[in-house]
């Protein structure tokens, strides 16, 4: 993995205005992604993930807002470009597999047409041949034969039609890939096919990859680095084999200690308690009631993310440095 940085997100900041109230769906988030690597991004529903991803792709919605922080893309802060800079830069450059991509497909418009007009969209004037040549090539690429391009998406199982919309989102070879739970609503073996085909595409284009879920299972198997997310905070990133050996924060400790091995699938749950309302965040710690080993200290002290040895971040008062 080079230490090139592909893309650097600083202090991003995100919160839904309701009234005169502030709600900070992504707190003070930071984090450097690598060409070529594969970060995976967990938490519970609710913890900021999907607002994250949609920031980032500046697709989040009113009553979401940029409140502070930049994402460095090629030496540019995407947060600051303007809206047609945002449009060239996005799929070109960062693109989204969005959480439940595959209901977005047309189910009475062949495939070929919807791809087409996405072609078209990205790389104007093409010709009929070279369009068709593109399309047979992104389903090839995804692992379809070029006759599902003659195909409407209601003859495809969910498996085919979440690998048509990978061959959309790489239709112009971003250099970052943003998956938002790619296989939801895929039976367990479609699931392994499917992620299997997205880390295909992400190393054919040496693409660095953002994969967001809940099923640690699937992330223990196709991620390099691990990022948990809690109320809006990252609170660890740590290589994937140090956070399943290893991991530093409490939290962490408690979604291990939940699943059986790092193999087996099983999806976050089991830990006691529930994460907080984010109109209502706990003081300090903001997982501090359902913390085995909290302390007063973090009823009134928020941890700030800190590096605890060269490749691992944690947040937490009570995590010391690692030798
Ligand atoms: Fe637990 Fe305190 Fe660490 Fe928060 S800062 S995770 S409450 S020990």
């Amino acid at each position: 993995m080079s230490q090139d940085i592909a893309l650097q997100v600083n202090s991003l900041r995100v919160s839904y205005r309701s009234g005169d109230r502030e709600v900070k769906a992504v707190d003070d988030v930071t984090f450097s992604l690598y060409p070529g690597e594969r970060l995976g991004i967990v938490g519970e529903s609710g913890s900021g993930k999907t607002t994250l991803a949609l920031a980032l792709m500046r697709l989040h919605k009113p009553p979401a807002y940029i409140m502070g922080g930049e994402a460095i893309l090629d030496g540019r802060d995407i947060l600051a470009l303007g809206l047609d800079e945002m449009r060239q830069t996005r799929w070109s450059k960062l693109s989204l597999i969005p959480q439940g991509s595959m209901n977005s497909l047309n189910p009475v418009v062949k495939v070929k047409h919807q791809m087409a007009d996405a072609v078209e969209a990205h790389e104007r004037g093409l010709t009929k041949n070279e369009i068709a040549k593109h399309i047979d090539h992104l389903l090839g690429r995804v692992g379809l034969p070029g006759s599902v391009a003659e195909m409407y998406p209601h003859e495809l199982s969910g498996g085919m039609k979440q690998r048509v919309c990978i061959a959309l989102a790489i239709i112009l070879e971003p250099s970052v890939i943003i998956a938002d739970e790619p296989t939801s609503a895929l039976d367990v073996v479609v699931q392994r096919v499917v992620m299997q085909t997205l880390n295909d595409v992400q190393a054919q284009l040496n693409a660095a990859m953002i994969i967001i879920g809940h099923d640690m299972g699937l992330m223990a198997q196709s991620a390099d680095r691990l990022a948990v997310m809690y109320a809006g905070k990252m609170v660890e990133v740590s290589p994937i084999s140090s956070f399943f050996h290893d991991p530093q924060h409490p939290y962490s400790k408690l979604l291990i200690s939940s699943l059986p091995s790092p193999e087996e699938k099983r999806e976050l749950a089991g830990i006691p308690g529930s994460q907080p309302s984010l109109l209502e965040l706990p003081s300090g710690c903001a997982f501090h009631p359902r913390c085995p080993v909290a302390e007063d200290r973090c009823r009134a002290e928020i941890p700030a993310l800190r590096q605890i040895s060269s490749q691992r971040h944690a947040a937490c008062h009570l995590v010391e440095e690692l030798s």
